[in-house]
């Protein structure tokens, strides 16, 4: 799955993502890319948030709409995706989840929970695009 957010030259918000990257999913199975709110959320006003992982989990809470919400009452980014992980983790145990964060200014927050998350080097790997720079690759560990 690629979750991806993105504000363009005029400040307007956009997020986009595919949907089923996970494996020994049931035929039919409505993942949570297609749940506004649970994969993807934007709003101008505020900014975006996107997730990525055990789609099954995530759905039951709507993380994206729930950092966006958490930054218009004022939270930043980091704290935004703490209280994703925190939320979630009050009620299921095992969960693989990424959670990245922006608000409208272009400041970011990426949080990984569950080591299924991370690749070769234990992180959880992210592409960054600014105006006037090359992508570039960043990674988060995942705790
Ligand atoms: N969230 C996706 C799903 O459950 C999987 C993924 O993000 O890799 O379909």
């Amino acid at each position: 799955t690629i979750t991806m957010a993105a504000i363009d030259e005029e400040g307007h918000i956009h997020v986009g993502t595919s949907t089923n990257g996970l494996r020994y999913t049931l035929p039919g199975r409505v993942g949570d890319a297609s749940i506004p709110g649970s994969a993807a959320y934007a709003d101008n006003e505020v900014g975006a948030a996107v997730t990525t992982g055990d789609g099954d989990i995530l759905m039951r809470f709507l993380p994206s709409l729930l950092a966006v919400e958490a930054m218009r009452a004022g939270k930043t980014p980091a704290e935004a995706v703490e209280l994703v992980i925190q939320r979630i983790q009050k009620h299921v145990k095992y969960f693989e989840v990424a959670v990245i964060v922006a608000n409208r200014l272009g400041t970011y927050a990426v949080r990984c929970h569950g080591t299924g998350m991370a690749r070769d080097n234990g992180k959880f790997a992210y592409m960054v695009s600014s105006p006037g720079q090359p992508v570039r690759t960043e990674s988060v560990e995942c705790s």
